[in-house]
């Protein structure tokens, strides 16, 4: 079966992509993992080359290309390749859909060129440490004085935390009368007094992806730094996730697919028992489930970017995506590392590496069994 998700326009991109990536990203990978960030010049020289925010129209800086597509492409070829970081994930796949469409004129102007050009890095902030999976517990709040919102609060687990210039914080806040049940979205620019950030965590993968705490105390924005509907921001973020969500469908199948092809050149080459492993029955058998199971995966995935960019891709569907395509990535990858015996084990084979970063696909994003809750309680409802 041929893939049909591409055109001669994406396979360009992509083979351009690729480039910048061998000469921009790879030689600087170790390092980055080594320092638990990915280099500012690399995101900076990405926006440069207009792989950022290129959703974004062009009167603000962007391409004004809204073709998921060319975020799975960027995707695969992160994840063949083996560069390291989050960044285009987090800007294209998950950041673009807050800032383009949430946000107003002025704060467009504001906001989106930095974005689009890579001068500025942006962060997410919902998670906290007493509310993860159940979001509607956070405690961060925002409250109104004359024009300005004061929050107070901390965030955790926050990807870019240590090197954003701009954070996007989910806290509650009346802004529409509704009482301390309403939340909003509010950006709060680096510097702002009462903004900390906590020493980058220490993560057994994506190390070169930094993580940190926030904490914000007495900490004054102007109220036009409100984004989305005021009061709805939990509704807004919701909005966005099935895209989120779909995006790690997308990072997972591709992973699953690398992990097999580096298998199977190793189990062709690696000799035992008078022939090469991949000569064994059982070796074979296991590389053939994984292929099968990769494949059903990607038809699925494509399909879903297909339903994304023509508006129908449902919550429970991007749900599902996420939570089978992660496990599958998970248990492929570690059947791969089983082949590669203790060599998978070493640091210098990127199948350790891989091993490594996949287990926290089925923690973020929505943990797994909340997917399946998002899927099951659709079922049940329908
Ligand atoms: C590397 C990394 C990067 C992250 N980046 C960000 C970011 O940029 N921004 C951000 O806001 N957050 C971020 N997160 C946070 C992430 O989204 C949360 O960790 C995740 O939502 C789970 O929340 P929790 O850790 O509080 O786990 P908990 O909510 O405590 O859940 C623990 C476990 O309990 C089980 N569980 C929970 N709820 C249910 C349920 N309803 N049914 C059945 N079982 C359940 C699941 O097994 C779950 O894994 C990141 C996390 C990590 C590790």
């Amino acid at each position: 079966m041929k893939r049909d998700l591409y055109t001669p326009d994406h396979e360009a991109f992509r083979s351009s992509f690729r480039t910048f990536l061998t000469h921009r990203a790879l030689p600087f990978t170790e390092e980055w993992e080594t320092v638990g960030v990915v280099g500012r010049d690399f995101i900076t020289e990405a926006g440069r080359q207009g792989y950022l925010g290129f959703e974004v129209p062009e009167e603000f800086g962007g391409l004004g290309i809204r073709d998921f597509r060319y975020n799975t492409v960027m995707a695969e070829e992160l994840v063949d390749t083996g560069a390291a970081g989050d960044t285009f994930t987090m800007h294209n796949d998950i950041l673009t859909p807050y800032l383009l469409e949430q946000t107003d004129d002025e704060q467009k102007k504001r906001w989106l060129p930095g974005f689009t050009n890579g001068e500025a890095v942006w962060a997410l902030a919902m998670t906290e440490p007493g509310a993860g999976s159940d979001l509607a517990a956070i405690r961060t709040t925002a409250r109104v004085d004359g024009d300005e919102l004061v929050l107070d609060g901390s965030k955790i687990f926050i990807t870019n935390g240590s090197s954003c210039d701009f954070v996007i914080v989910l806290a509650r806040s009346d802004l529409a009368g509704g009482g301390d049940r309403e939340t909003s979205l509010i950006v709060v620019e680096q510097g702002t007094h009462g903004f900390e950030r906590g020493k980058p965590l220490h993560k057994i993968g994506r190390r070169a992806q930094d993580t940190a705490e926030l904490f914000f105390g007495e900490c004054r924005v102007p109220r036009s730094n409100v984004i989305g509907i005021p009061g709805r921001g939990f509704a807004s973020a919701m909005k966005n996730l099935p895209r989120e969500r779909l995006s790690m469908a997308v990072l997972a199948a591709a992973s699953a697919e690398k992990a097999l092809a580096l298998a199977l050149d190793h189990t062709r080459e690696r000799q035992a028992f008078g022939g090469s492993l991949a000569a064994l029955q059982s070796v074979r058998m296991t590389l053939a489930e994984m292929h099968t199971e990769i494949r059903v995966a990607r038809s699925y995935v494509d399909r879903c970017v297909v339903a994304l960019d023509a508006g129908e891709l449902t919550p429970d569907e991007a749900a599902g995506a996420k939570y089978w395509t992660t496990d599958l990535q998970c248990s492929v990858i570690d059947r791969c590392l089983q082949l590669f015996g203790g060599y998978g084990y070493m640091e210098e084979y990127p199948i350790a590496k891989m091993w490594r970063d996949a287990r926290v696909q089925r923690i973020y994003g929505g943990a797994n069994e909340v997917m399946k809750e998002i899927v099951g309680r659709a079922l049940v409802d329908r």
